[in-house]
Formats: structure tokens, C-alpha cells, sequence
């Protein structure tokens, strides 16, 4: 018999172990294995796997309404946005399925916004290097690595990319034709590279000066991930004019949405734009009981707080292998451990000690674990990192 497994587009090559059930920040395997994981699906299970008033909200929603389409009202998804606009820049929201399409919507609105007030040749969007904002033609445009866009046909005008951190070239490339600077606050996939708070207030003000739109992708940093309910908390006078969010405001259903301020949003007009699973009751459901335990001062203070006790277990390990280690990056929850050379074996011999890591950019092992995890579990993770770096024959 074909193997069912050869059956999938091989765009992913995963390991052999089968997750069978999750709890908390714990998977176990169909032999009753455990580990601890401490990438999250992606930073996606913000609050751990099967967390209880989750499912309650899902099971309650699935006995009653699972889908109508936004051909009709969802009263769940008004009051959420509601919420989400109270608590944030935004005043007006538009559910998705993804991250990507949120980005989608991102992109559209910021154009639209200018071809509205006449600016019809205004729809350049800038971007850096090491950005990530997911998979469609859009994204893989927007996100300019060249590794993603290599066999797709030509690359879609009006996006430019730019060097990360590359201050002179950004003051070059911004003009009258520039619809939006297109970051995010933490990069992801990049690298778990935390711009500098400074950066991000400075980003704001040349928008500003130029006439152009500010949009954050806070996919993978945002919904406090790095201790603040959205990154950009942390910097001073530094709200976006449309954000784009997901992975997190799911805690494991596929869930996103796009922010903006009133007068970006209020372009979209209808025939604009449109998702049809886009904010269905089910998500609703979900990302309620999400968004009321995450948008939550004590909440947030813990994530701070397990935040620290994790980055010193880290620093104590960049000085206990400086051979391998180069030094920590990222922010809160979000944290990278950069090394001297590819991270892929000390991620397997992470997971071969039962502990789940990602790896990002060229040489970082990125951690993302449940925001909901306790010392003891950074505790452990820390022993095992450390036996891993142990067991590392470094190639040089
Ligand atoms: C994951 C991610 C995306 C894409 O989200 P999907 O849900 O995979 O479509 C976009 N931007 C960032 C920063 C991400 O981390």
C-alpha cells in the first residue's frame, strides 16, 4: 500500500512523532509520550492546547450555529471587534482565516485609502528584509524573499524592499508615491528580530510627513506575545493606521483580522473586500474567550514576568556555551537563541529530549511557547536546550 503520508504536496517534511492529544503547554503521542512544547503551532497556541473555557466555547457554538456566511449578521463578531477597537488603535476590523489574508486586506485597504482621495499612483508599499507575511502572491511580494518568489512568475509592481534597519535607504526610497511602510514590530520568521522601540516611534513620523499609511504585521508578535497586547504597545506614539493580526487571537482555530483606523477602514465599501468564512460563529466563539483572557492587565504582567525568568535561563546559557551561543533576541514570549551556525540539529536534539522548538532566519532557534507557562516549565525547557547545545558537534 502507498504510504498516505507521500500523498501530501511535500511542502512540509515533519518529524515522525504523531501528537495525539495536548494539554496545556504538553503534547502527548499516540504511545503517551510527553513533551513539552515550546513553539506553540507557530506561537498560535497562546493558551496552551485544549484549555478548557476554549473548548466550552466551541462546543457550546458548534451545537448551535456553525456558519450563515456574512451575507448575515454575527453578533458575536460585532462584539468582539468592539472590544478589539476599544483596547486598540482600530475603529473598525475585518475578520479572516489566516494571517495571510489578513495582510491581504492590509495591503488593499492601504492602496484603496489613496486611490479614494485621488491618489491614484500612490500604491507603493515598503518593506525590509527578513519579512515574513505569509504565502499568497500578495504576501510573498510584500515579504520579498527571493526564496519564496523564485518559480512564480514575475514579481507584482509596487512593493519595495529595503534593508532591515537601513535608515539612509528608507529616507531615500519614502516619496509622494509611497502608499505604506509594511513592518513587523517583532519579526518572525526573519529571525526573532525585535525593531528598536525608537524605530518604530520613527517610522510613525516619517509617515506621517510623507502622506503615507503605517501598517503593522503583528501576526506573530502581537496578542501579547511580547508582554504588551500588541508589540507596538511598547513603543511611544507609534499606532499604526491598519494592523494586521492572527495566529495568537486564535489560540489554535484558524482565526485572524485586519485593523484600521476609521479613515482607512472606511474605503473598504461594499464589493470592496470579503471572506466567506471570514469571522464565522465558531471563530467568533473562540477568539472571544482569547481576547477576554489575553486583553488583561494581570495577564499580561505574568507573561512579563515568566518573560524574564526565561531570557536569564537563556543568557545563562548564551555564557555557559559561548562556542555555540551568540546572544538572545526578540521580546517577551517571543525569543530567539542565536547561534553559531544552523539551528536544525539542536532543534532535533531538543526533540529527541521531548522539547518542541522552531528555528527562524539563518541561525536562531526561536521559542514561542503558550503564554500560559510556568517557571518550572522554563526550568525544564532550559536543562534540556542546555543538554542539547552539550550534545552539538558544532560544524565550523
Ligand atoms: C505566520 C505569519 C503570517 C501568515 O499567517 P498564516 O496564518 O500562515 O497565513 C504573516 N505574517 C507573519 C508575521 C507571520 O508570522
Amino acid at each position: 500500500m502507498i504510504e498516505a503520508r507521500q500523498k501530501l504536496m511535500p511542502v512540509y517534511s515533519p518529524p515522525d512523532e504523531v501528537f495525539e492529544r495536548g494539554e496545556g503547554a504538553r503534547l502527548f503521542t499516540e504511545s503517551g509520550a510527553s513533551y513539552l512544547d515550546f513553539i506553540a503551532g507557530i506561537a498560535v497556541n497562546a493558551l496552551g492546547h485544549v484549555h478548557p473555557a476554549m473548548v466550552a466555547a466551541l462546543k457550546d457554538q458548534a451545537e448551535k450555529l456553525w456558519h450563515t456566511s456574512n451575507m448575515f449578521r454575527v453578533p458575536a463578531g460585532e462584539q468582539l471587534a468592539a472590544k478589539m477597537c476599544e483596547a486598540t488603535f482600530a475603529d473598525r476590523v475585518f475578520f479572516t482565516n489566516s494571517g495571510t489574508e489578513a495582510v491581504e486586506c492590509a495591503i488593499k485597504t492601504a492602496r484603496k485609502y489613496h486611490w479614494a482621495r485621488g491618489d491614484k499612483d500612490r500604491y507603493e508599499i515598503i518593506t525590509f528584509s527578513g519579512a515574513f507575511h505569509g504565502r499568497s502572491l500578495g504576501a510573498i511580494n510584500a515579504g520579498g524573499n527571493p526564496n519564496y518568489l523564485e518559480g512564480f512568475g514575475p514579481p507584482l509592481p509596487g512593493f519595495t524592499h529595503l534593508e532591515f534597519g537601513d535608515h539612509d535607504a528608507l529616507r531615500a526610497a519614502i516619496s509622494d508615491k509611497t502608499a505604506a511602510i509594511f513592518v513587523e514590530p517583532v519579526q518572525g520568521e526573519g529571525g526573532v528580530r525585535a525593531l528598536p522601540e525608537a524605530c518604530l516611534t520613527g517610522l510613525r513620523t516619517l509617515c506621517d510627513e510623507h502622506g503615507a499609511l503605517l501598517i503593522y504585521d503583528e501576526v506573530q508578535c502581537g496578542m501579547g506575545r511580547t508582554g504588551r497586547l500588541f508589540a507596538h504597545d511598547w513603543a511611544p506614539d507609534a499606532a499604526p493606521d491598519i494592523m494586521a493580526v492572527a495566529k495568537g487571537v486564535g489560540g489554535g482555530f484558524p482565526f485572524g483580522a485586519c485593523l484600521t483606523t476609521e479613515a482607512t477602514g472606511q474605503v473598504m465599501q461594499p464589493g470592496s473586500h470579503g471572506s466567506t468564512y471570514g469571522g464565522n460563529p465558531l471563530a467568533m466563539a473562540v477568539g472571544s474567550v482569547v481576547w477576554d483572557t489575553i486583553a488583561n492587565d494581570a495577564f499580561l504582567a505574568e507573561v512579563r514576568r515568566v518573560s524574564t525568568v526565561m531570557v536569564q535561563g537563556l543568557k545563562s546559557l548564551a555564557d555557559s556555551h559561548p562556542d555555540k551561543v551568540e546572544g538572545i533576541t526578540g521580546k517577551g514570549l517571543l525569543v530567539g537563541l542565536r547561534l553559531k551556525a544552523a539551528p536544525k540539529p539542536v532543534q532535533q536534539a531538543c526533540r529527541e529530549r521531548r522539547l518542541l522548538t522552531g528555528v527562524a532566519g539563518q541561525n536562531v532557534l526561536r521559542l514561542a511557547p503558550p503564554l500560559i507557562i510556568t517557571d518550572e516549565d522554563v526550568r525544564e525547557a532550559i536543562g534540556i536546550i542546555d543538554a542539547a547545545l552539550d550534545s552539538w558537534e558544532i560544524a565550523t
